[in-house]
């Protein structure tokens, strides 16, 4: 297959440019065909102005300049560099902030830019703003309808690239087989492979450019739907599913003995797993709830079924500090029952270890507790009917089936997150899962209030914490760095420790918890603020996630700027666990209105799903949720934000597609016929 050769089989590229081609993760032909130009990159000539041809209006326009001169500048707040370009009809100056500077410092005086941005009246130029530049050859061919411009790297320049793509472009049209059915590319009204991919490169028109990007967007989601799908069924497949009975005895008197009464969202949610469980086929749910809903007792009695069975059930907590929280949980909850419930954690003593292995394998213990720790190799269960996930997120697909796959039979997975995803995330991230959503919360609480504050204010909030103390109520501060750094100009949970134990904590009992302690310091740390020998934990996002001390009413956030949306609500959270009322003071240096603006959505929202959406608009799916970290393949070119209504479709197709047999390994086919070797890795696992 030609588009499996090296890119040095197309005239043109030697070595270097082959290493310059490398830093782009372009080895093959392929991979050099699914370089897509950058969306915003196209650039139509016949539009093109000249720099005295612009608007000022502050409308985005494209042009072609010539870089002049960079300098930089200071406007009393931020700093910013000026790129100056002219043409033979003026002048313009193109303005950038932050960490675009960076970018602008790297243009040469007389390098040709492509540039997009709002143009607005300066002084002495044309001022731009907004504006995004690509470096393009000075002969550019003009008048020739739609143009490309690609991401480069090293000395590699955009004529490069279009000739390349041209010569590759050529073998395609020679030979290319399809890669999607027949059948499905009639349906969904796509156009063929071949003039898809030349018109996402040199697009005959926008809508033409329009249709190929359509195309291979659903591409894209369509594998990755049926790559999970394959996942799954294969799972299934190899191993039986197991059949919980109907709630017996026991149950009935976990539930009774709760130290509170269900609440209707939490008996629904327990209605669907007890009937998941109660069927042979294997549960896959994801038991969605904001922090706070109430999910851990959810969990218990998903746990204690299993244990009524007969059976194992384990669940598996991403941080220390959780699954002993949980461990103490559930043996409140289960062991006057009857139950076994054993911790299992990485810091465990070995001879210890030995010999809950050894119980867990005989059949000795109910319900295992752990880490990351449950994974090992020599964790053997004799049973295992049910595996739990608590805050999935930072648990990826082949983890989750590592846990399962300890089990003889195909094990009823439960997924807990706290984290709200999407549900075009969840689809995408886990393909075919039951979803059960638990809304609000258990009555009795207030809404916790929250406080933006720029600096000015930090006196006053220091005093309402030792006032809180003072009340009988515990607090937390949490700081983004564990110690001061000099790249990062913020406040270190140390330095804020130091400053408060010598002055307006000096009588408080006070701790410092952060990742770098040894577990067992950070466990002593956290007992000492549960049973409220400790007032104040100073802390980094370590008590992010689950840990439930409703005596604590407040949590001073740090440079609340650093944290993201969905973050900072996931650490909210921590408070207005318990019947008084909570306060969240988010504290911030900056004033700049974009951060307060940010702030101001947390302030007033307290629906963990609408924030969770909006850090996703702000932050883009990339960096709230890597597809990697899951240990999925990236996508290239569909934008799991944007292009909702396509995976769905995809999602449908792809189920529909796998009743049937022939279609299915078909399909299976034509994952081989990919430009590259993304996909194969899911149906591989
Ligand atoms: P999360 O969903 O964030 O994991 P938890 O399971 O930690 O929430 O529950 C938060 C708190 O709410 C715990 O203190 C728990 O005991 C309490 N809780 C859970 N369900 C109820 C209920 N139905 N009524 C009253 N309190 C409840
Ligand atoms: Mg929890």
């Amino acid at each position: 297959m030609w588009w499996k050769e090296p890119v040095t089989s197309i005239r043109g590229i030697g070595a270097k440019k082959a290493a310059d081609l490398a830093a782009l993760n372009i080895y093959t032909v392929g991979d050099l065909l699914e370089h897509y130009p950058r969306q915003e990159g196209y650039a139509d000539y016949s539009r093109l102005k000249t720099i005295g041809e612009l608007a000022t209006d502050g409308s985005k326009q494209l042009f072609k300049g010539t870089v002049y001169c960079v300098r930089d500048g200071f406007n009393g707040r931020l700093r910013f560099t000026v790129v100056t370009v002219r043409d033979e009809t003026g002048y313009a100056d193109i303005y950038f902030f932050m960490g675009q500077r960076f970018l602008a410092k790297k243009y040469k005086p007389d390098t040709t830019l492509l540039i997009t941005g709002r143009v607005k009246k300066g002084r002495t130029a044309k001022h731009v703003g907004d504006a995004s530049c690509t470096v393009i050859d000075a002969d550019f061919e003009e008048g020739l309808g739609i143009i490309p411009t690609y991401a480069l790297a090293g000395n590699l320049t955009q004529k490069n690239m279009q000739a390349w793509i041209k010569t590759a472009l050529a073998k395609a049209e020679q030979e290319l087989p399809e890669s999607l059915p027949d059948s499905i590319i009639k349906r969904c009204g796509l156009p063929d492979r071949v003039s898809a991919l030349k018109n996402i490169h040199f697009p005959a028109s926008w809508q033409e450019l329009e249709r190929a990007r359509k195309r291979f967007v659903f591409e894209e989601l369509f594998l990755l739907q049926c790559g999970l799908l394959y996942y799954r069924s294969r799972n299934q497949q190899t191993r039986q599913g197991l059949k919980h009975g109907v709630d017996g005895e026991k149950l009935q008197q976990v539930i009774k003995n709760l130290p509170f009464e269900l609440t209707p969202a939490q008996k629904q949610a327990w209605l669907d797993i007890s009937l998941d469980m109660q069927d042979v086929k294997p549960m896959h749910r994801i038991l969605q709830g904001d922090v706070g809903s109430g999910k851990t007792v959810i969990s218990a009695l998903a746990l204690a079924k299993a244990a009524e069975n007969g059976y194992q059930g384990c669940i598996m907590a991403p941080t220390e500090i959780l699954a002993v929280q949980h461990y103490e949980t559930l043996t409140n909850y289960l062991e006057p029952f009857g139950m076994r419930v054993k911790l299992l954690t990485g810091g465990m003593r070995a001879k210890e270890r030995r010999s809950l292995l050894e119980d867990l394998e005989l059949g000795l213990v109910d319900v295992l507790v752990g880490t990351h720790a449950v994974l090992q190799e020599d964790v053997h269960f004799a049973k295992l009917s049910l595996v739990v996930t608590d805050e999935q997120h930072r648990f990826g697909v082949e983890q989750r089936a590592k846990l399962a796959n300890k089990s003889t039979y195909a094990p009823d997975v439960l997924i807990m997150t706290a984290t709200p995803i999407p549900r075009t995330l969840a689809l995408t991230v886990y393909g075919d899962l039951d979803v059960s959503l638990m809304k609000g919360r258990p009555p009795g609480r207030k809404p916790v209030q929250t406080l933006c504050y720029t600096e000015e204010k930090r006196k006053d909030v220091y005093a309402g914490l030792v006032r809180q103390v003072q009340a009988g109520r515990q607090a937390y501060i949490v700081c983004p760095l564990i110690e001061n750094s000099e790249q990062l100009n913020a406040r270190s949970a140390e330095n804020v420790y130091d400053e408060l134990v010598h002055g307006y904590l000096e009588n408080i009992p006070c701790a410092l918890l952060h990742g770098r302690l040894k577990p067992a310091e950070k466990d002593a740390i956290m007992a000492d603020f549960s049973a409220g020998k400790l007032k104040v934990l100073i802390s980094t996002t370590v008590i992010e996630v689950g840990v439930n001390v409703p005596n604590a009413t407040l949590m001073v956030v740090e440079n609340a700027e650093r944290f993201g949306l969905a973050q900072l609500h996931q650490l909210r959270g921590r408070v207005g666990r318990g019947t008084e009322q909570s306060y969240c003071v988010l504290l911030t240096p900056s004033d700049s209105p974009e951060t307060l603006a940010r702030l101001k959505v947390l302030r007033d929202s307290d629906d963990g799903f609408y924030l969770a959406e909006k850090d996703l608009e702000q932050r883009g799916a990339g960096q709230l949720f890597g597809m990697r970290q899951h240990g999925l393949p990236d996508l290239r070119i569909a934008d799991i934000l944007r292009d909702t209504e396509i995976i769905v479709q995809a999602r449908n197709i792809a189920q529909s597609l796998m009743k049937n047999e022939s279609d299915w390994q078909e399909m299976l086919g034509f994952v081989k016929m990919q430009l590259d070797d993304r996909f194969q890795m899911i149906f591989n696992i």
